[in-house]
């Protein structure tokens, strides 16, 4: 294998298990956008029997569907919805939840016995109702109602959205449904109002922000081959562009992995592979399907051996910084070619 993202799934039940501990409810676990890069069928089936987890969550219907053809037995929440008529079938044919977030969607499925969960915006500014009218509220088969914080660090505002979501929750006077409310950044809040949380990077083992309180670990290795180890003199130049000049004689490496698996292209220069915990500096533009490192003195390597672009001790949310984005941009641009296998 030219590249492959290592599933580590101690982790990631550990992780859940360490979520539902903090929540002290069940998880709605987020396997949007192929689970963060990190592979949907792949985490959904690892988490299927967790008595942790209640329900799945993707962006679409598409992602919905294949996690049913995998087998993937839980409940699966559709966050965006329905788009279409066509998506009407299909979610009743696979038994998929829509969440339902303007009059538009709820016209499509009103009379159409599918249960559904409701999404209010209180100040997201995204999807969502919102007010409930009462052929919403008094539907029997709307089964939950969700909202969404915009900036879960930001306590005020925070307070502001749950507030109004209580607001709407009290109007309602229902006993019966489905309450959610909090990403992995929102468990800091302690709400006794909601029956599960709505969790995705933690799962992943990333934290939302620093000093998150919940004991979580990376649950990826994406690593790569060595497919070139050459002697290069002082003076030469690496890769398009020639960014990098060789200030002495050295080897350089180069690592089957590139942008279109995910490398960012302005890592060029500021990231290193790791190699047994050596740092493998990445010099030079990276291309399509390589990248290229200069090795140090005293490491040993060989042609075959695999280095990680990120792994437990070098996570995405360190590379993120250095580019400037956050750890999901990373993650969700893991290519298409990189395979997933759960360890
Ligand atoms: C993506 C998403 C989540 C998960 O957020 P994390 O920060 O990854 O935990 C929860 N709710 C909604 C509506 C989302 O779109």
């Amino acid at each position: 294998m030219r590249i492959v993202l290592e599933l580590l799934k101690e982790n990631i039940k550990s992780n859940v298990e360490n979520i539902y501990k903090k929540a002290k409810k069940p998880i709605i676990a987020v396997v949007k956008a192929n689970a963060y890069g990190m592979g949907s069928v792949e985490v959904s089936k690892v988490l299927d029997d967790s008595p942790y987890v209640k329900y799945f969550a993707v962006a679409c219907v598409e992602e919905a569907v294949e996690l049913r053809e995998a087998k993937v037995k839980k409940p699966i929440l559709v966050l965006g919805g329905i788009l279409c008529q066509e998506d009407v079938e299909i979610i009743t044919h696979y038994d998929i939840i829509p969440v339902i977030s303007s009059d538009y969607q709820f016209e499509m499925i009103k009379d159409k016995n599918i249960d559904f969960h409701v999404k209010i915006d209180t100040g997201m500014g995204r999807l969502g109702l919102f007010d409930l009218t009462e052929d919403i509220a008094f539907h029997p088969n709307l089964k939950g109602i969700l909202t969404h914080l915009a900036s879960p660090l930001d306590k005020d505002y925070s307070f502001y959205q749950i507030n109004k979501f209580k607001d709407i929750l009290k109007s309602l006077k229902r006993k019966d449904l489905e309450i959610h409310l909090q990403s992995s950044a929102g468990l800091m809040y302690e709400l006794d109002f909601t029956t599960s949380v709505r969790i995705g990077l933690a799962i992943y083992g990333e934290k939302p922000y620093d000093s998150f309180e919940v004991p979580i670990k990376p649950i990826y290795r994406l690593r790569a081959k060595v497919i070139s180890l050459k002697a290069f003199k002082k003076g030469d130049k690496i890769s398009y562009g020639g960014t990098y000049t060789l200030q002495k004689d050295a080897i350089i490496g180069v690592v089957s992995m590139g942008y279109a698996d995910g490398i960012p292209k302005p890592l060029a220069n500021k990231w290193y592979f790791d190699f047994n915990g050596n740092k493998l500096p990445i010099v030079g533009a990276i291309t399509m399907d390589m990248a290229m490192f200069e090795l140090p003195k005293d490491v040993n390597i060989k042609i075959g051996d695999y280095v990680d672009f990120v792994n437990e001790q070098n996570t995405f949310s360190m590379a993120s910084k250095i580019v400037k984005t956050i750890p999901y941009e990373l993650m969700c641009r893991i290519g298409k070619r990189v395979k997933r296998v759960v360890v």
